[in-house]
């Protein structure tokens, strides 16, 4: 055998990365294997790339629509090269800062693919062919997720895309279809309608985005409906045909019978699926579920010893930060710390235009159980800031229990709701009470006082909207 490591981590993605620089701080020897790049899908082709072409379009789309505000912009075009080669500069900067990372924490990278080949065996084949083995005491599973393909519409990078190939177009369609009325959906199907596309949205449900709250999603529809995106819901695509042209004609089934669509180009978003095939499990005796996630338990490990799994392809959110923190854990654990993942609240953000944020349980959810709630809401239409910001859609909504005062859930939708939702998150992780929110001086003018007048209605005491 090559080398032998305590930890060998397959997969550099915010999961493997961080797992690889948290063993070599805790001063295990280390190797993180990778097949592409470092940083995974999130740096790479995820949530990195698409927020710099989101908030790139937003510029755009914000300038060109700024009369209202005394912005006269004139003629305005994108250079699409030019606005593609800006997101790939960050992506290179912030795919070098990991190497860097890794390195300074004595952690190495090996580029090539990772299997299981025997307990405490790991096969790392690179580029050319070459295959080595190496020895590890531990090895953590940190291989992501890929886009779920629909068989009658296979990725071809150009007309039929996934998220990957719509963030690095070589042109801008005409008109976009978007299959998929969830997360990558909607946050890049703005992105090319605020460019200038026609964009219609086909989602199997009745409704976009049905994680979240009717109203939540609300603000969005609306803002949708301006932009000129038209979500076709309940509606199932059931076949495809490509056409001379280069178009595509989808074939389409909703509640009123068969349709057509022709378009330019086609983004699926259905979902995703662990990686987990081809890694070797069975050679360690270990089985995936029927849908490929393995089980594990509160720090990560497998039902195998010396086997871990973080990220994807374990239960829960598929989100970047999710896996950073279990890779912290696993990363303790293997150290012999008593971490275990107990966390009170993950987040969950839509980059749209409103975004949404929210942290704990839906209004719903919290509606079905046996909780009695005190919810308090508050419109950005009365906030100073949002209005001097243009962005008065949405609202902030804290919602606790009526006997004991606990926060347990916010949900805001409206601008700058992913960074104001950093405080409803400490806030649960917290258990603070209504009123520790409500109470809590925030600076003035902000989008965050929204938070403090949301807890102060829910307690009825609201001062810039009146109680009820
Ligand atoms: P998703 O699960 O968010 O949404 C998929 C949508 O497609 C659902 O609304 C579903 O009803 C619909 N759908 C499924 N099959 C369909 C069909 N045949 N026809 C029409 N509609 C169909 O999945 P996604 O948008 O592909 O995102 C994948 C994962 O990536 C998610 O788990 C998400 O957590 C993650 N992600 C997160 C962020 C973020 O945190 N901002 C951004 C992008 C992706």
């Amino acid at each position: 055998m090559a080398e032998s490591y305590d930890v060998v981590i397959i997969g550099s993605g915010p999961g493997g990365y961080v797992c690889g620089i948290r063993c070599g701080q805790l001063g295990l020897k280390a190797l993180v294997v990778e097949k592409e790049a470092l940083g995974g899908v999130c740096l790479n082709v995820g949530c990195i790339p698409s927020k710099a072409l989101i908030h790139a379009s937003k510029l755009f789309h914000k300038a060109r629509n700024g009369a209202h505000m005394g912005i006269v912009a004139g003629e305005m075009s994108v250079d699409l090269d030019g606005m593609i080669g800006w997101k790939a500069g960050i992506v290179g900067k912030l795919t070098k800062g990991v190497g860097t990372l890794l390195k300074a924490n004595k952690t190495k990278v090996r580029m090539g693919t990772g299997k299981l080949v025997g307990p405490g065996r790991v096969a790392i084949t690179d580029s050319a062919g070459e295959t080595v083995e190496v020895g590890a005491k531990h090895v953590v599973l940190a291989t992501g997720s890929s886009p779920i393909q629909i068989p009658s519409l296979a990725f071809d990078g150009e007309t039929i895309v996934d998220s990957t190939g719509a963030l690095a177009p070589s042109s801008l369609p005409g008109h976009l279809a978007v299959i998929g009325g969830g997360v990558i959906g909607m946050e890049l199907g703005e992105v090319y309608a605020r460019l200038g596309c026609k964009v219609t949205v086909i989602e199997a449900l009745d409704r976009v985005l049905a994680v979240f709250d009717k109203d939540v999603v609300r603000p969005l529809q609306m803002k949708h409906r301006k932009l000129g995106i038209e979500h076709k819901v309940s509606t199932k695509v059931v076949g495809a045909d490509r056409l001379d042209e280069g178009q595509v004609k989808l074939r389409y089934e909703d509640g009123k019978g068969a349709g057509e669509l022709v378009v330019d180009r086609v983004l699926v978003a259905v979902g995703r699926r662990p990686n987990t095939a081809g890694l070797g499990l069975e050679t360690v005796g270990l089985q995936p579920d029927a849908r490929g996630f393995i089980a594990v338990d509160a720090q990560r490990k497998t039902t195998v010893d010396g086997v871990w799994a973080i990220g994807d392809i374990v239960a829960g959110p598929m989100l970047a930060h999710k896996a950073s923190k279990e890779a912290e854990v696993c990363a303790e654990a293997i150290a012999g710390k008593a971490s275990a993942m107990d966390v009170a609240a993950i987040p969950n953000v839509v980059y749209t235009d409103p975004e949404i944020a929210t942290v704990g349980p839906s209004l719903a959810e919290l509606k079905a159980g046996d909780r009695k709630l005190k919810i308090g809401k508050f419109p950005f239409g009365a906030l100073g800031r949002a209005m001097s910001a243009d962005a008065t859609e949405g609202f902030a909504r804290v919602v606790g229990d009526a006997e004991t005062g606990e926060v347990l859930a916010v949900h805001i939708v409206g601008a700058e709701a992913s960074e104001l939702v950093a405080e409803a998150g400490l806030a649960l992780e917290m258990s603070a009470d209504l009123e520790d929110v409500a109470l809590t001086v925030h600076a003035h003018p902000t989008m965050a006082e929204s938070l403090m007048e949301a807890a102060k209605a829910a307690l009825g005491e609201a001062i810039h909207a009146v109680n009820r």
